[in-house]
């Protein structure tokens, strides 16, 4: 109770919830409170944890004011990451809680682990020495102390056995201090020889981490150019100075062949930190990488937002890749946000891809990034043999999607014992379905998509809301029993192609969506790397860092796909899958090959990918940006709103844009209703907003939704600054 006269002592403490800033919180007698303490406090009926902010001026009724519960016993968060939030939520414009509930996904680890139970030996022998027993006893010399369970797999006895010892006082019950979860990684563990070019670009990034300095630097270099043994050094070094690394990396469940190499290197595994990881696990990592003990994290984009005690170094691996996008709740591209991060924390970032993004193109050109690029394949490596099937004078028999070309070039491969790819970004059996008495056509009911044949598990699904169902044997519209007919190809139907093609090959089948999930897909690329597959069909996640020494011939199944979707991204999305899908050929060295099939063989992004000509490509992408002022050379942000009901959601899009500001240099195209307009049961509409680079869009937008329109019911506004996608 405070006295009388004297007022209540009081802190401001952000909250990982929707609101502007952060709330007034009073101080127990006793509780010393500096921001960036981690804090637990009430909301409602609910308990919160909460980091105590910088002061704010905000002004509660002081009756109003509730208590802060306790101080969590944890490293407070740092000045550095509290700027980082703000700046994040300034920038893609959203609420700073939101950003802060990204960093504090595991409000568990806060609470101190949990000490676990361990035995030792006491001096007391047992009163009767059976053979289990004795077993046991064995181990009692040592003097170590040991967990129940361990102790009982060592001796080979039940857990009883150790049990009924303890009961005699043979062992007393101890606490075992928190272990860390992998040792720190030795700088000199495992060196790797690199070539004179690779040796040049790594010394380069050693002096860049040496000097402890921000500052952002771009490694191309095509694909099994050895970025990654390059990167390595850059590691080192900031192991040596004593300080954390992170290593972000788009498909880091599916990249245990990192995780073997990192360890070769550095005689340790880095932690992991993705979605598939479980809660103990992660609350362990959250733990050791706030208190320094973890010093190396690998992971996917929501690894940059752990609290890093002393963060040295960001690699982002296929910087290009949309894997570090988010497009929900909180918009962000993490490859942008690991730079500002850098710039905050005072640390270099380096981006490494073959096909970099135009962005970190035009920054490298720019010298606003440095920029390293690794000329050849290392050792005996060659990129393959490039060619485009043109589709109209080598069509695939009817009903079929190979041309023989293809079909050929398999035989040959699969004769000399190699491995074929195919490539289609299409899971599934067929991407759409229908009646071929009726014409009925089988589409979501939620989205405005068609569902997707499922052979294999007899279901036809959608791929946007995850929505399926059986696939009925009549149609659902004129009753006709057994006259549905798939239409185009995906991965499944391409491997029913294959097998009655080639019976005798052993053929896997990969797609994202396979049973038996992360675990199972890890088995199945590592069987690939050990050639225990002849013929690989995949969508887009064998693109990517796999490597598959006995690859000779990848086959692009349809190059085309994804050339014409009017997204203003398509080139640059095309142009870096399709090289990264033929990098998975031909690294082990020996000739090897790409086909694309592609009926449109003189579209400029096919003919720059046969050419190999990456130069090509980036000077006339770059160009086309500069003439219309895309990104990087000026601003896109989407609106998007979305809602229950279509004419609502319409009407209150078209009121939001016509309250927008009138700028001179701002352009607000729409409301257009989303090319899937119907997603989830939600209908969406879009406002794209393009504005020149200097213009601080954020402001202006922030003005707009204060003075505009506020949305009521169901309809929701979500910003996304520098849009990815076009869906
Ligand atoms: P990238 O990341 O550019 O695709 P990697 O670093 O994965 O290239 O290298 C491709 C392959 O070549 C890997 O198997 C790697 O171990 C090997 N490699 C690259 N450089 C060297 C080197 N200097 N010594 C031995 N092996 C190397
Ligand atoms: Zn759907």
């Amino acid at each position: 109770m405070s006295l009388p006269g004297f007022e209540k002592k009081t802190v401001s403490v952000l909250l990982p919830i929707p609101t502007d800033g952060a709330y007034s919180y009073g101080v127990p007698d006793g509780l010393e409170l500096s921001p960036g303490d981690y804090v637990k406090v009430p909301l409602g009926n609910r308990e919160l944890a909460a980091v105590v902010w910088d002061k704010q001026d905000n002004t509660v009724d002081p009756k109003k004011i509730r208590d802060v519960i306790l101080k969590f016993d944890c490293p407070p968060m740092k000045q550095e990451m509290r700027k980082f939030i703000e700046w994040v939520a300034g920038y893609t414009v959203s609420h700073p809680g939101m950003v802060l509930k990204m960093f504090l996904r595991v409000p568990t680890a806060l609470e101190p682990e949990a000490p676990m139970k361990g035995l030792m030996f006491t001096d007391k022998q047992p009163e009767r020495l059976t053979p289990a027993r004795r077993q046991v006893m064995e181990f009692s010399e040592q003097g170590l102390s040991w967990t129940k369970s361990g102790l009982a797999h060592a001796a080979g006895v039940t857990a009883s056995v150790v049990d009924g010892l303890a009961k005699q006082g043979v062992m007393k019950t101890i606490e075992l201090p928190p272990q860390p979860l992998f040792p720190k990684p030795d700088s000199t563990y495992g060196t790797t020889k690199l070539t004179p070019d690779q040796q040049e670009k790594a010394d380069a990034l050693r002096e860049i981490v040496g000097q402890k300095k921000s500052g952002t630097t771009l490694l191309e270099g095509i694909t099994g150019s050895g970025k990654t043994e390059v990167y390595f050094e850059a590691l080192a070094e900031c192991f040596s100075q004593g300080k954390q690394a992170l290593v972000l990396l788009p498909e880091i469940a599916l990249t245990s062949s990192f995780l073997e190499r990192f360890e070769k290197r550095f005689g340790a595994r880095p932690a992991e930190w993705h979605s598939e990881l479980a809660p103990r696990a992660r609350e362990k990592t959250w733990r050791q990488v706030i208190t320094g003990e973890l010093q190396i994290v690998a992971g996917a984009r929501s690894s940059l937002f752990l609290p890093f005690k002393d963060l040295g170094l960001i690699i982002i691996d296929e910087e290009h890749d949309l894997a570090y996008k988010q497009e929900d709740r909180v918009f962000y591209n993490a490859r942008d946000m690991a730079v500002v991060r850098g710039q905050i924390e005072n640390f270099p970032v380096i981006l490494c891809s073959a096909t970099p993004a135009i962005e970190t193109r035009v920054n490298a050109q720019l010298d606003r990034y440095a920029y390293l690029k690794l000329e050849s394949r290392y050792g005996e490596a060659i990129l393959p043999d490039l060619d485009i099937v043109d589709m109209r004078k080598n069509p695939p028999a009817k009903g079929k999607f190979l041309s023989p070309l293809i079909t050929k070039a398999i035989e040959e491969t699969i004769a000399r014992k190699e491995q074929a790819l195919l490539f289609l970004n299409r899971r599934g059996y067929a991407p759409l379905t229908l009646c071929r008495v009726c014409g009925h056509r089988f589409e979501c009911n939620n989205c405005s998509a068609w569902l997707v044949e499922h052979r294999f598990r007899k279901t036809l699904q959608c791929h946007h809301c995850g929505d399926s169902k059986p696939t009925p044997e009549a149609c659902p519209e004129c009753g006709t029993l057994d006259h549905l007919v798939a239409c185009g190809p995906g991965v499944e139907r391409l491997g029913e192609e294959v097998i009655e093609a080639f019976p005798e090959a052993r053929t896997i089948i990969l797609s994202s969506d396979m049973a038996g999930g992360v675990k199972r897909m890890r088995l199945e690329l590592d069987a690939i790397a050990k050639g225990e597959a002849d013929i690989i069909i995949g969508t887009q996640l064998v693109a990517k860092g796999h490597n598959f020494p006995l690859m000779t011939l990848v086959g692009v199944v349809d190059a085309d796909l994804g050339l014409s979707n009017g997204d203003p991204r398509a080139a640059e999305r095309t142009f870096q899958l399709l090289h990264q899908v033929t990098g998975r050929a031909g690294r082990a060295g020996g000739k090897s090959r790409g086909l694309l099939q592609s009926y449109q063989p003189e579209h400029p992004v096919i003919s720059a990918i046969k050419a190999a000509d990456t130069e090509a490509f980036y000077e006339r992408e770059i160009d086309a940006r500069r003439l219309s002022s895309l990104p990087p050379f000026g601003r896109l942000a989407a609106i998007i709103i979305s809602g229950q009901d279509r004419r609502e959601t319409e009407t209150y899009a078209r009121a939001l844009r016509h309250a927008c500001p009138h700028t001179k240099e701002v352009r607000v195209l729409g409301p257009a209703e989303a090319p899937l307009a119907l997603v989830r049961g939600r209908y969406r509409f879009r406002l794209l907003v393009h504005a020149p680079r200097s213009f601080a869009v954020q402001n202006w937008l922030r003005a707009w939704f204060k003075d505009g329109p506020k949305p009521r019911g169901n309809i929701r506004v979500q910003t996304d600054i520098d849009p990815q996608s076009f869906v």
